[in-house]
């Protein structure tokens, strides 16, 4: 990781543009280019601020980064990308400085680039596969194909280009959809062009899912996401905050009593899993999606103006390996915590969160406790939480998931001197659908069972997202809904 001056990463990316100018470049030349940076704010300054860490690349260093690609024929980038964009076209345009075209082919594809260039694990997807990456062997300098796509997306915001698609002449029908997470601001969006009325029903006050209670503001600005609401409203999609569906109105009454031709549920995996282990109850345990939750829509970091206020913490322990508990561990260093330890079962190498996630957090100062499991929490007389105990594990065999199974030492336990302890070890769906919809079929986990098409076992009710796929990515969510807009629109062109 990078920890060049942003200016100093800018400068020398304006010298290599300059040089590069004019000259014909064989694979043999783009391949010497040099990755590109991004540009970020010092840790010793970020830990004080919300603001976003990376902070975005210049013109120069976008179109010199647009150099590295080869242009393959064959683009196996795009194979890696669940939403298949035309990753060689929209870079060619960058590379030509070109950044309306290069947005416009992004926009074929996926409907929220500013977001998707700052949170798709493009390193698993679309960069896995680049021939820049495997030819250098290393795939951390594949095409940044990801952040080329932020600094078109944000360039094209920057200049105030609206980008509000068309919406074709009103069908006079009605869909509803359940949830603003990206799986639901997507079907809204398609379905709404089809010339649908479309009205998004959301649990919380604020619309937006995990993009704005979950991710939290120095990974993706809330602005950004607001946009894109925004962009909806202006297409004609309303949005009906603080309705819960399955309390405030049951889904079958949308279709028999309210008139909706078809619903898409994109309701996400919004509920915390716990441990179950002794003093989970402890005042100062909390689960990462509440932490995140207060800190983020809340804007409890902004104790001026916030109404709901956090848990004040000094020592911290994050329980798990995953991307929500770097969200929450990096969260509360912001918040203050004097110390943040990161525990988990099983070695950097086995856990689940980007590597540049961890990167970030251990740069931030999170101390990571590896191959060490939560035993149980301690609290003092009040009901607070004063310590947890550890069982230290070490690696055994493979288990069905391939990854070596963590095997408990016996007598390893040792005492960790914490005051809040921050549960991050996935989440499953909520189960409120399902327990107030008759013949809504679910899996053993409580995911809705959805066809290819997004079909559920319900007549003219689709569904999408994390609610199918458990807990999962913002553009997989973001594919699924689109995929059910499709396929709602197909049945409505065909109803008479
Ligand atoms: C902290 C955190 C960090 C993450 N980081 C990343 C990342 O970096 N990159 C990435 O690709 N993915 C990330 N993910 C995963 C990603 O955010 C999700 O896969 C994605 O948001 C799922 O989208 P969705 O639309 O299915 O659901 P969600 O985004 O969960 O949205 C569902 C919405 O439905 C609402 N809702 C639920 N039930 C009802 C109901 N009955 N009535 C009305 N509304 C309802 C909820 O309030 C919520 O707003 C992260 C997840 C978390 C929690
Ligand atoms: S695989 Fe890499 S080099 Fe090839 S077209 Fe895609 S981004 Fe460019």
């Amino acid at each position: 990781m990078s920890h060049k001056n942003i200016d100093t990463l800018k400068s020398e990316a304006k010298a290599l543009w300059a040089d590069l100018q004019g000259k014909e470049l064989k694979p043999k030349d783009r391949l010497a280019i040099p990755c590109q940076d991004m540009p970020s704010q010092e840790p010793s300054v970020r830990i004080h601020n919300m603001a976003e860490v990376a902070v975005g690349y210049s013109g120069e260093q976008a179109r010199v980064e647009a150099s590295r690609c080869l242009q393959c024929k064959n683009a196996p980038c795009v194979k890696g990308c669940p939403v298949s964009i035309d990753i060689p076209r929209f870079i060619k345009a960058a590379e030509e400085g070109r950044f309306g075209d290069s947005l416009a082919v992004i926009r074929e594809s996926s409907l929220l680039p500013s977001i998707c260039g700052r949170v798709c694990p493009q390193e698993s997807q679309c960069q896995e596969h680049c021939t820049v990456g495997k030819s250098l062997k290393d795939v951390n300098r594949a095409v940044s194909i990801g952040r080329i796509e932020r600094f078109v997306a944000d360039y094209e915001r920057a200049k105030g280009t609206k980008n509000i698609p068309q919406v074709a002449p009103s069908t006079g029908k009605k869909v509803a959809i359940i949830g603003s997470g990206p799986a639901g601001i997507t079907a809204a969006a398609d379905i709404r062009k089809a010339g649908h009325d479309v009205t998004v029903f959301e649990a919380f006050h604020k619309p937006g899912g995990v993009l704005v209670y979950g991710i939290p503001e120095f990974r993706l600005p809330k602005s950004i996401v607001e946009e894109e609401i925004h962009t909806l409203e202006e297409m004609g999609v309303d949005i009906e905050p603080n309705f819960l569906v399955g309390r405030t109105r049951k889904l079958k009454d949308l279709i028999d009593k309210d008139g909706f031709d078809a619903v898409f549920i994109g309701s996400g995996a919004g509920l915390p899993k716990f441990m179950h282990i002794e003093g989970e109850n402890l005042v100062g345990v909390l689960s990462a999606n509440e932490y995140l939750t207060r800190s983020n829509l809340m804007k409890a970091y902004d104790p001026e103006h916030a109404a709901t206020p956090t848990y004040k913490s000094r020592r911290v322990a994050v329980l798990g390996g995953g991307n929500v508990a770097m969200d929450a561990a990096r969260t509360a260093i912001r918040l203050g915590a004097e110390k943040v330890y990161i525990v988990y079962r099983r070695t950097e190498v086995e856990m689940p969160a980007r590597v540049e996630e961890v990167g970030h957090a251990k740069e931030e100062g999170v101390e990571f406790l590896l191959l060490r499991n939560p035993k149980r929490i301690l609290g003092d007389e009040k009901g607070r939480v004063r310590a947890l105990e550890v069982l230290s594990y070490e690696l055994g065999e493979p288990d069905e998931s391939g990854r070596r199974r963590p095997v408990p030492i016996e007598g390893s336990e040792s005492i960790l001197d914490v005051d809040t302890v921050i549960v991050s070890i996935g989440n499953d769906s909520n189960p409120l659908l399902k327990q107030t919809t008759e013949g809504l079929e679910t899996n053993k986990w409580g995911n809705i069972i959805a066809d290819e098409d997004g079909k559920t076992s319900m007549d003219r009710v689709y569904a999408g997202g994390d609610i199918v796929l458990g807990a999962a990515t913002v553009i997989l969510a973001m594919g699924q809904g689109r995929k059910a807009a499709a396929a709602i629109n197909r049945m409505l062109a065909e109803d008479v």
